[in-house]
């Protein structure tokens, strides 16, 4: 009974700010009394030094294996389970080739979780707490992708939700939402109008019972990412790989996994080693990148363009945070336009055969630049995350896509096109 007991107990020990240190009990608050900084969750060393590899091994095929790890979803029974995770990490040798790799190159392909993005893992665990910390029904501030997870998870838990998205989003996006039947509000307004109308609407009595997965209880949802980090130091048989790329919007992802890291090492799952981070945006909306460049610790906020909607986040919440990680861990950052993200894209299909979102075309190119630039070692291993699928953002790459040729259905046909 005891043991059971203490399985199921959260290794969470409670809120901390991220500015300044203050801590705070665990519940649905974002942001610190003292000085209006980010809030994250704070773990208990020894709760986390008890978890062992074969316990996660034996675990479900979902991020739910690395429960001993997160604040919420030791319970089975509480849990938001929508099958998320342990999606393929991929030995990408040929795309390796093409870019002058000697050591392996792997893409962590997050576009094989149910809605086809990384944010099945946020929403997952940003849910159960949601449903542990007693809200009746969930909402979301939306770039798109994070629109389909909240409202498929609504629909798997028959919770009541609303999501809201600028009104200009890929049609993809908008017709995969809505066909798991929320309520889509289209905002005229860029994401960050969306996420300030979000914040507003949090703190409205009609909202109190209103869990936004990435404003009230984002110290939960940030967590999810951490799973990104956890499962590809598994699947490369319990070690940390030396170099990861990772696209940034808010910057959150980034900064999770390289925490997943840490406690992994601080956990004794695996050996201390080090690793350097690597940021990739768009150049249609790149504050982060262009603090980096510049030697800035302040973002200055931009408005977003281009075709990488699913980064379009001109005010990122994490991007101080971001930018603290690459440094120290002696990592870059770059940016990529339009054009070289559609390349990136095609390259990734057609040397690997993943074909991923413009957030992933954003990830490939980057790690193009990068090597060029001298700035990312092709000689040490690593890992890139595609966070995307590609139908998700097809006209991106409609243009030239067509069939080779379009014949009648005889041998003749086919000699007249040239193909034999
Ligand atoms: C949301 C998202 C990201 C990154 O999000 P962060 O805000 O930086 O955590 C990356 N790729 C895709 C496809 C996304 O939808
Ligand atoms: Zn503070």
């Amino acid at each position: 009974m005891t043991a059971l007991l203490s399985r199921a107990a959260s290794p969470a020990s409670g809120l901390v700010c991220r500015n300044c240190g203050a801590t705070y009990p665990l519940g649905a608050q974002h942001a610190c009394f003292e000085c209006f900084g980010p809030l994250e969750i704070g773990y208990d060393a020894e709760a986390l030094a008890r978890v062992t590899r074969a316990e996660i091994e034996a675990g479900p095929q979902s991020i739910w294996r690395y429960a001993g790890l997160l604040p919420v979803g030791q319970n089975e029974q509480t849990r938001v389970e929508s099958n998320t995770g342990m999606t393929p990490l991929i030995r990408a040798d040929r795309l390796g080739a093409a870019l002058g790799f000697t050591a392996p190159l792997w893409v962590k392909d997050d576009s094989a979780n149910p809605t086809h993005s990384f944010k099945d893992r946020v929403v997952s665990v940003a849910m159960t707490a949601a449903r542990e910390l007693g809200f009746t029904r969930i909402a979301c501030a939306s770039t798109g992708n994070l629109a389909n997870s909240v409202a498929a998870h609504a629909a798997r838990i028959g919770m009541d939700s609303i999501v809201f998205i600028p009104s200009d989003l890929e049609p993809a996006k908008i017709v995969q939402s809505s066909i798991y039947g929320t309520t889509l509000v289209g905002i005229q307004g860029s994401y960050d109008d969306v996420n300030r109308l979000c914040s507003e609407l949090s703190e409205t009595d009609e909202f109190e019972a209103t869990g936004f997965v990435n404003v009230n209880v984002r110290p939960y949802y940030a967590e999810g990412s951490k799973t990104l980090g956890f499962e590809v130091a598994e699947q490369l048989g319990w070690r940390i790989p030396p170099q990861i790329v990772a696209p940034m919007a808010s910057g959150s992802l980034l900064t999770k996994v390289n925490k997943a890291f840490k406690e992994l090492v601080a956990a004794g799952l695996v050996d201390a080693s080090s690793w350097k981070v690597f940021g990739a945006q768009s150049a249609g909306c790149s504050p982060i990148a262009t603090a980096f460049a510049e030697g800035k610790d302040v973002i200055t906020p931009v408005k977003p363009t281009g075709i990488a909607k699913s980064l379009n986040i001109g005010n990122p919440a994490d991007g101080p945070y971001a930018l603290d990680v690459v440094r120290t861990t002696g990592g870059a950052m770059a940016s990529v336009d339009d054009d070289e993200i559609r390349a990136g894209i095609r390259l990734l299909a057609s040397t690997t055969g993943v074909f991923a979102e413009t957030a992933g075309g954003v990830t490939v190119a980057v790690l193009k630049k990068l090597v060029e630039s001298g700035q990312l070692d092709p000689s040490v291993e690593t890992v890139i995350y595609n966070t995307g699928d590609g139908l998700k953002t097809i006209d991106a790459v409609a243009d030239g896509a067509g069939p080779t040729a379009v014949i009648p259905a005889t041998v003749k046909g086919m000699r007249e096109a040239g193909l034999m």
